[in-house]
């Protein structure tokens, strides 16, 4: 029971579940900490702290403090049990994630009818079959999306709330790889990667949600982060399952929550090594925080020019890729 608490907690990080309930903070006082309004009592100064790292609040106005459950209890005026009960509930998967699952779907079976998807994918190193379909990456090729969809019962209004078309009903994506982001299971985004002239990365409006494949990641005391899910894609068939990617190099709160949950865990970093240096100090930069938000980090450096992906394209090996991650350095 307790441990399924822990779990509970992780899943919905206490600002994220502040955030969905309209909380701003005002400011923060450290990388770790958030500042703003007590939701709890009346206040005119912001005297409500939240600290991301321990997944924890404190108001000095009312002296009132604890985790995720103690805040609904009193948040919500309601006993432990039901609290318990109304986090589970909030976890269940949002009204658009059927939509996306059906997206996802179609997109899987549009892959293997787009030589060019194909072709592009292996030109990146990627031609496991068994892994493309645990990643659920699919192609989604343009202007063909709406018609599946209405046939399916969803009006073109809601796929244009959610961003799946444009205004003017055109696809959000078009001539990209899909890849489903589920850091809990279900969909909570979609990522798509171009294949053509257009800007490379896209995903749709709201949160890029948590680590990317979290549920299985996070199990491991060792873990790799990449930039990019094609980076993540090439590192898990070469046997680096314990490869994570926070979709870019910021990390959002619910993702550095992530990283800071139990057990410790180990970091590496593994960021674009481009030639103007904007990847690595990025990640020094990174690397830096993590280390004094308490998670040991580690910096990766791969051959100049090189990204996970390009590497193991230009024929490195797992054992080549376990060297760097032997000769990574501390920030
Ligand atoms: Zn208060």
């Amino acid at each position: 029971m307790d441990e399924d608490l822990e779990q509970l907690k992780q899943r919905l990080p206490l600002l994220e579940y502040l955030q969905r309930h309209n909380w701003t903070p005002c400011r923060a006082s450290s990388r770790q900490e958030f500042v703003g309004l007590c939701p709890l009592h009346q206040e005119s100064r912001p005297s409500f702290y939240v600290n991301v790292r321990k997944n924890l609040f404190y108001c000095h106005g009312c002296g009132r403090g604890g985790d995720l459950i103690r805040f609904v209890e009193l948040f919500l005026h309601l006993p432990f049990r039901e609290s318990v009960a109304h986090l589970r509930q909030q976890l269940t998967p949002t009204p658009s994630a059927g939509i996306l699952e059906q997206t996802a779907a179609f997109y899987q079976l549009q892959l293997h009818r787009h030589p060019e998807a194909v072709q592009y994918l292996e030109g990146r190193g990627l031609r496991d079959a068994a892994l493309l379909e645990e990643l659920g990456i699919g192609y989604a090729p343009g202007g063909n999306l709406q018609r599946h969809l209405n046939a399916l019962g969803y009006s073109f209004d809601r796929l244009v709330r959610i961003g799946l078309l444009n205004g003017q009903g055109r696809d959000a994506f078009s001539r990209r790889i899909i890849f489903p982001c589920r850091p809990h299971g279900h969909i909570v985004n979609l990522y798509g990667r171009s294949i053509g002239a257009a800007f490379p990365h896209r995903l749709l409006p709201g949160s890029k949600g948590g680590l990317f494949a979290w549920e299985s990641v996070r199990q491991f005391s060792t873990v790799i982060l990449v930039e990019g899910l094609l980076d993540l894609a090439v590192l898990w068939q070469a046997g680096f399952r314990n490869t994570t990617c926070a979709i870019g190099t910021h990390l959002t709160p619910a993702q550095w929550t992530q990283l800071g949950e139990p057990p410790r865990r180990s970091v590496y970093l593994v960021f674009d090594q481009d030639e103007n240096q904007a990847g690595q100090q990025a990640s020094r930069q990174l690397a830096r925080r993590l280390q004094s938000a308490g998670i040991d980090a580690h910096l990766v450096q791969l051959p100049p020019g090189h990204d996970p992906n390009s590497y193991f394209v230009a024929g490195a090996t797992a054992a080549d890729f376990a060297a760097c991650l032997e000769q990574a350095q501390c920030p």
